[in-house]
């Protein structure tokens, strides 16, 4: 299903579909500014180029490059110096959706909170009448 929209790059008004989120005149101007990107990219002495070496010479915009790094339309692999920030705290990286930081502290937590699970059926089963009378007092 396609819908109405406006382009949120430029405002023009545009047919909204799943492959594309910007208007016929932004889109090609992005597809030009991705060739120019690859272009850079594809030089042997540009593959170890940093995000903001990218940014600078190609003049392209954080964003898109982000975007296409994420969609795998520049494969992070090849290129080690790129990627898109972590959703949690900004940080580049360049495989799934947070850092190995952020996915730590989440599995920590989820460890806590399964610790805590644990211990509270242990607690429920055990037949001691001491925890009961304490607890209706
Ligand atoms: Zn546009
Ligand atoms: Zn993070």
């Amino acid at each position: 299903m396609s819908e109405i929209m406006n382009c949120p790059r430029c405002n023009a008004i545009f047919m909204k579909n799943q492959f594309r989120d910007v208007c016929d005149k932004c889109y090609k101007e992005d597809e030009k500014m991705f060739e120019t990107v690859t272009g850079f990219l594809k030089k042997r002495e540009n593959r170890a180029a940093t995000m903001e070496t990218v940014l600078t010479v190609t003049g392209v915009d954080e964003e898109l490059l982000y975007k296409w790094v994420k969609k795998g339309r520049i494969h992070s692999k090849q290129f080690p110096n790129l990627g898109y920030p972590c959703d949690k705290c900004g940080k580049i990286i360049q495989t799934g959706r947070i850092c190995d930081g952020c996915a730590g502290g989440l599995i920590s937590d989820l460890k806590k909170f399964e610790d805590e699970q644990e211990r509270k059926k242990q607690r429920d089963s055990s037949p001691s009448t001491y925890y009961t009378m304490k607890d209706k007092r």
